[in-house]
C-alpha cells in the first residue's frame, strides 16, 4: 500500500469548495492533507439572500461559521483569498504571502460581479440593489426600509451579461408579494427588465412550460416585463434602455453580469477572456490535468444562443453535482479511488422559484442538452402552488443544518 501523502488545495468555501472539500475527506485518508482557501468566514446559503431585504431572514440564520466544520473534519482552512496561481510550479499563494504547493487543485471561486459593465450599476457606485451576498443584501434591506418611507415605481431584473435569471426572478415574486402585503401596489407598479429573449427563457431556452407560466403570472399581478433588455445607463431613480425607453425608480434591484474571479482571469491559459475555466467530463482543465474547477467557475456555452448577451445559469444544485464529481476525479487520480464523468448536457435541475407565500418548482433533467434541430432537449416538470413555498423553507432549513454539522443531506 503507498504510503504517499498527497495534498489538494481548495480555492473557495461555497456550495461548490465546500462539497468538494467534504466529499475529497470522504473519500482520502486523514494522511492526505485538503486545505480550503477563502476570504470569507462563514459560509452563506445564498438562494434565502432574496428574503434578508424584507426582514425575513437575519444573516445568523442563514449562515455558518466555516472554521469550526473544517476543523472537525481535519480539514485546513485558511481564511485568506488566493492571489497567485502558478501551474507550472503547482502553488498557490495566499493573500498572506504563504506558497502551498499542490498535487491538485480544485476551484470554486464562482463570479466576479461585473458591475462596472454596466454604468451606474450595483449598491456601491451605483445606484441599484443585489443579492448577491450577504453585504449586497443587507445594502438592499436598508434600501428597502427606506422605500417603504417613500414608495414609488419599482424596477427588478437581470443586466445584459447575467446569467442567474431565476434569482431576479423570485426577488421579483418575493418583492410584489411585499408590496401586495403593504397594501402599495397603486403606489408601487412593478416592472421587470431581463436580457432573456422571452419571459422564463432562464438562458436556457426555457425550462418545460416556464414561458408560458411566467408570462402569465406577470400578466395576472399585473407586473410588466420586458424582455431583450440592455440598460444603457442608471441614474439616480432612473434606468436609460439602449432601445430609448427611462424608467423611473424608487427601489431597483438588477442582478449584474458575471466574471471569473481576478486570480483567474489573470492566470495565463487558465481560463478564457470571461475569466471562465473550461472543463472535461470529469471536471478537470481541458490543458492542466492536475486542476479541476466546478460551480458558477466554470465555462457553459449557451445552449441557444440569445440575441442580447447572456450566460447559462449555474445553480447551487447544479454546482454540487459537478464537484462531486470533480472530487471523485480527483480521488482516483490521487489514490485509485473510482472516478465520475458527468457530461454537462446529463446534469438535471431542482429550481424553487419561491413567490412569498407559493411558488414554483421545476425539475429538469438534461437541462443543457440541444437536440437535432438546436432546441432544448430538457425533459421537465413543474409543481405550482403553496407547496413550492413549503418546499423552499424546508430545503433551506435541512441544507443549512446538516453543512453545519459537516453532514451532506440532501
Ligand atoms: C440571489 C441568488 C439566489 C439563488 N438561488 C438559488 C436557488 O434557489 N437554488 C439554486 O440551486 N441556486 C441558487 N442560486 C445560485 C447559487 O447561489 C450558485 O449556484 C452557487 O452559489 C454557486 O456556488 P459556487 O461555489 O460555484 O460559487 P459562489 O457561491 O459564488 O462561491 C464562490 C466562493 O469563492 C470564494 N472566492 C472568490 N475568490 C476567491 C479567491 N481568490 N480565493 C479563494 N476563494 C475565493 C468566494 O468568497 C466564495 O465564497 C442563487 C444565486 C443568487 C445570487
Amino acid at each position: 500500500m503507498s504510503t504517499t501523502r498527497h495534498r489538494v488545495v481548495i480555492l473557495g468555501s461555497s456550495f461548490a469548495g465546500l462539497t468538494a472539500a467534504f466529499e475529497l475527506r470522504r473519500l482520502m485518508g486523514h494522511r492526505h492533507e485538503i486545505i480550503v482557501l477563502d476570504p470569507r468566514d462563514h459560509f452563506t446559503f445564498i438562494p434565502s439572500l432574496i428574503w434578508l431585504p424584507f426582514g425575513l431572514r437575519e444573516p445568523a440564520d442563514v449562515t455558518f461559521p466555516l472554521a469550526p466544520v473544517y476543523a472537525r473534519k481535519g480539514i485546513r482552512f485558511i481564511n485568506q483569498a488566493a492571489v497567485r496561481i502558478d501551474p507550472d510550479t503547482r502553488t498557490v499563494t495566499t493573500a498572506a504571502g504563504e506558497d502551498l504547493v499542490y498535487d491538485r487543485l480544485f476551484i470554486g471561486t464562482g463570479p466576479r460581479l461585473a458591475f462596472e459593465r454596466v454604468p451606474g450599476l450595483g449598491p456601491h457606485d451605483g445606484h441599484t440593489q443585489s443579492v448577491c451576498n450577504l453585504d449586497h443584501a443587507l445594502l438592499a434591506r436598508d434600501a428597502w426600509q427606506r422605500f417603504l418611507e417613500n414608495p414609488g415605481p419599482v424596477v427588478v431584473g437581470t443586466a445584459q451579461g447575467g446569467s442567474c435569471f431565476g434569482a431576479s426572478y423570485e426577488f421579483l415574486l418575493n418583492l410584489n408579494h411585499q408590496i401586495e402585503r403593504a397594501g402599495l401596489k397603486d403606489r408601487a407598479p412593478v416592472t421587470f427588465i431581463s436580457a432573456e429573449p422571452y419571459l422564463g427563457h432562464f438562458g436556457l431556452g426555457g425550462v418545460g412550460s416556464s414561458r408560458a407560466m411566467i408570462t402569465r403570472f406577470l400578466e395576472r399581478k399585473g407586473i410588466e416585463g420586458i424582455t431583450n433588455a440592455v440598460i444603457k445607463e442608471v441614474r439616480a431613480g432612473e434606468i436609460e434602455l439602449e432601445s430609448g425607453r427611462t424608467l423611473p425608480f424608487a427601489y431597483s434591484m438588477i442582478v449584474p453580469p458575471f466574471a471569473g474571479v481576478d486570480v483567474i482571469r489573470e492566470t495565463e491559459g487558465l481560463a478564457n477572456p470571461m475569466g471562465w475555466i473550461p472543463v472535461d467530463d470529469r471536471y478537470r482543465h481541458t490543458e492542466r490535468d492536475d486542476i479541476y474547477a466546478a460551480g458558477v467557475a466554470i465555462a457553459i456555452t449557451p445552449p441557444v444562443p440569445t440575441p442580447v448577451p447572456s450566460g447559462v445559469p449555474k445553480t447551487g444544485q447544479m454546482t454540487e453535482a459537478m464537484a462531486k464529481a470533480a472530487a471523485r476525479n480527483i480521488a482516483a487520480d490521487l489514490i485509485g479511488a473510482a472516478g465520475e464523468r458527468l457530461p454537462l448536457d446529463e446534469l438535471s435541475a431542482i429550481c424553487i422559484l419561491d413567490a412569498g407565500n407559493s411558488g414554483v418548482i421545476f425539475r429538469a433533467s438534461n437541462i443543457l442538452a440541444t437536440g437535432d434541430d438546436g432546441l432544448k432537449a430538457a425533459r421537465a416538470q413543474a409543481v405550482v402552488g403553496p407547496a413550492a413555498h413549503l418546499a423552499k423553507l424546508a430545503f433551506e432549513r435541512v441544507y443549512v443544518g446538516s453543512r453545519r454539522r459537516g453532514l451532506q443531506m440532501l
